[in-house]
């Protein structure tokens, strides 16, 4: 018999765990293996209370039977010690007659069957009992009954009594390993279920793609395991989850507790309030790369040896390497959507050269891609020295042009650095006009870079505080990167553009644009005049001051002549000395009023002083042969009238005017 059920005997019997001594157990299981068991004499010093218990029992059992009730009953040890009987009967039998007591040995010693004495007036029987398998002498069952009963049926009695208390004892010790059994296989089957529900819980936990799926399982299972604890769970970082379970896990604060200092020291931590009965149990979350967050149990201190803390870490490890494939599968999905989205923008944006055409479409996709509310992009103009708002969502800003050092965008702009505002209103590093006007709280801003210089800044924003994530501010840089590639290819198509139609020395427009854009002016507009201005006597200028002094004054010319049209007018180099205007729109007497303002300009800026004469022709829709070679060859005979007329003079088709 093992050590721990030979405390049952002396203690209260299968109240307490205990193991089953396997040895005990026949190898080939069957329904009387408990028969085989039996006692030892090293066993008989922890018998007495189940000896007391079985006597109880057996007194119950023959409590109808008038013969035994009319008797005292005593059972003493195999070395005579009480063990159970009439309390009245112990002094007697331990302390008082001397003989009785020795007889009682003395028969005990000898004993092969039952025999009696007769002593006080009383008739004592003793029986001895053995055990059921070894025969060894563990009890002597002794009657005092009234000397009236006839003795032998006082042997038969109490013989019979000595089996039915045998019986009684055997049961239960039997019992003791029925008890026994029944609670390993109780355990064995808890054990087998918890293994089986970690098994799906593991394999659920690796169908896990989500990382919120990852959390409710986890959390969903514990409370399957353990219905009655309090659970939660702590991630760091920016594991944010929609989960009412799940916290962020905030080091700053409370280092005591228990949840931080799992966290922190990586371990699992049992932590035990035994002023409030409960107990707090830290689990770390971790996978191949560290810990990620803390699972948090609290229980009443009387159920915390229920918690089988193996399982939870099995749990909690699981949950890790889950939560680190969801993470990994997350930011692969981002990466791809990241690609193409960027592969998307860029195939938009190849397919235009218009850099306003550019900017307003990368500002809606920006919008859309990053899901932000304003969106608005500056460029610097050269002309103003300020950003210029060249794409915005917000009408009232489009075309405002800021100083370079105001606000958010001049703070990029200058230190060419992104930045990211999570709450404007707190962190305030600057005035914004786009943050105020459109009650914005998160920012995120980054510089517009063109060939290795920035060239101005994107910046997106959002009512909402903390609305912009980190991989919204990545991907806005990424994206940037290809816009400033778009703006920069656009820009560059834009100059080549430029230098085709310009002529280099005065950079008036060449003569095939003129051509060009005054034959679609004669398609789209109901008149136009023509302007040709020569210089007077150039030659004999070059011949005076060299050449170089001759192109500075076919510059100067140039310049007067740009600067004293309309916008809209075109201004080019016909060849030579020679320059011309097409006015869109206008007749012959507003045109000539324009050419006079040259005319009388070249007189006056020049240096060294020239003049020019000019041939002015129009067209008009009424007029037969509308062409462009008709428009030049009239200006041009009336510029050789004016050349004869004396030259600083205008012409107007055969018309000469004024001097
Ligand atoms: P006018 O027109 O008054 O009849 O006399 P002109 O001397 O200007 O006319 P002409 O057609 O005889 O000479 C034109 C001169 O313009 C010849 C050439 O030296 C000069 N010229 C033409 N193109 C350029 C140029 O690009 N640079 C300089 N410096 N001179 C030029
Ligand atoms: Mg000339
Ligand atoms: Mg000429």
């Amino acid at each position: 018999m093992s050590e721990e059920q030979r405390k049952v005997f002396e203690g209260s019997s299968g109240s307490t765990a205990m193991a089953l001594d396997k040895r005990r157990i026949p190898e080939t299981e069957s329904d009387t293996w408990h028969q085989s068991l039996d006692i030892t004499p090293s066993d008989f010093p922890y018998l007495q209370r189940l000896m007391e218990e079985s006597f109880e029992e057996w007194k119950r059992e023959s409590s109808g039977l008038e013969m035994v009730s009319k008797s005292d009953w005593v059972i003493i040890g195999p070395k005579g010690e009480w063990v159970a009987g009439s309390l009245e009967l112990q002094d007697y039998f331990l302390a008082g007659d001397d003989d009785t007591l020795k007889c009682v040995l003395e028969f005990k010693k000898t004993l092969t069957s039952s025999s009696e004495e007769r002593l006080g007036g009383k008739t004592i029987c003793a029986v001895p009992i053995f055990s059921r398998i070894h025969h060894d002498l563990f009890a002597v069952l002794i009657s005092v009954s009234p000397a009236y009963i006839d003795s032998e049926q006082i042997q038969f009695m109490t013989e019979s009594s000595a089996i039915t208390l045998k019986v009684c004892f055997y049961r239960r010790f039997e019992n003791i390993f029925i008890k026994d059994m029944t609670k390993l296989h109780r355990l064995a089957e808890r054990d087998a279920s918890r293994r089986s529900n970690l098994f799906q819980y593991v394999r659920r936990m690796h169908t896990q793609i989500d990382v919120d799926g990852v959390f409710t399982e986890l959390l969903d299972s514990i409370l399957v395991f353990y219905p009655y604890v309090n659970v939660h769970l702590f991630m760091s970082q920016d594991h944010q989850s929609s989960h009412p379970l799940v916290h962020p896990l905030l080091l700053h604060h409370w280092q005591e507790e228990v949840y931080v200092r799992t966290f922190m020291e990586g371990a699992l931590t049992v932590c035990e309030d035994t002023e409030r009965e409960k107990a707090e149990i830290g689990v770390p979350v971790g996978g191949k790369q560290g810990v990620y967050g803390v699972l948090h149990l609290q229980v009443k201190q009387d159920q915390v040896w229920e918690i089988d803390l193996e399982l939870l870490g099995m749990m909690a490890d699981a949950a890790g390497t889950a939560f680190e494939n969801a993470k990994l599968y997350e930011q692969s999905n981002l990466m791809i959507y990241e690609l193409r989205m960027i592969n998307d923008l860029t195939q938009q944006l190849s397919k235009s050269l218009q850099l306003t055409d550019i900017y307003q479409f990368a500002s809606d996709e920006l919008l859309k891609i990053l899901s932000a509310e304003y969106c608005c992009i500056l460029s610097y103009n050269e002309d103003f020295g300020g950003l210029e708002v060249v794409s915005c969502n917000v009408p009232a800003l489009v075309g405002e042009i800021f100083e370079k050092n105001y606000g958010l965008g001049g703070l990029v702009y200058h230190s060419k650095e992104s930045m990211f505002l999570a709450d404007y209103l707190e962190e305030h590093p600057m005035e914004s006009k786009l943050m105020e006007s459109t009650g914005s709280n998160s920012m995120m801003a980054t510089p517009l870079m063109v060939n290795g210089e920035v060239r101005g800044v994107i910046l997106l924003t959002h009512r909402k505080r903390h609305y912009f994530s980190y991989d919204n501010y990545r991907l806005l840089q990424a994206l940037t990167s290809h816009i400033g590639l778009a703006v920069g290819n656009a820009s560059l198509h834009a100059e080549v553009r430029w230098m085709a139609n310009r002529d280099m020395l005065t950079e008036l427009y060449a003569r095939h644009y003129l051509d060009e854009a005054i034959h679609e002016c004669q398609n789209r507009d109901f008149c136009g005049s023509l302007i040709v201005v020569d210089i007077d006597e150039f030659k004999q200028v070059n011949d005076t001051f060299g050449h170089q002094r001759g192109d500075k004054i076919l510059k100067q010319v140039s310049n007067i002549v740009k600067t004293s049209i309309r916008h809209s007018d075109i201004a080019a180099r016909w060849g030579g000395e020679e320059l011309a205007v097409y006015l869109p729109g206008l007749g012959i007497e507003q045109a000539f009023q324009v050419a006079e303002r040259i005319r009388l300009r070249v007189s006056e800026e020049t240096d060294p002083r020239v003049t020019v004469s000019c041939g002015i022709s129009e067209w008009s829709w009424e007029h037969d042969r509308i062409s462009v070679e008709s428009l030049f060859y009239r200006a041009d005979m009336a510029l050789y009238d004016a050349k004869n007329g004396g030259r600083n003079r205008i012409v107007i088709e055969k018309t000469e005017v004024s001097e």
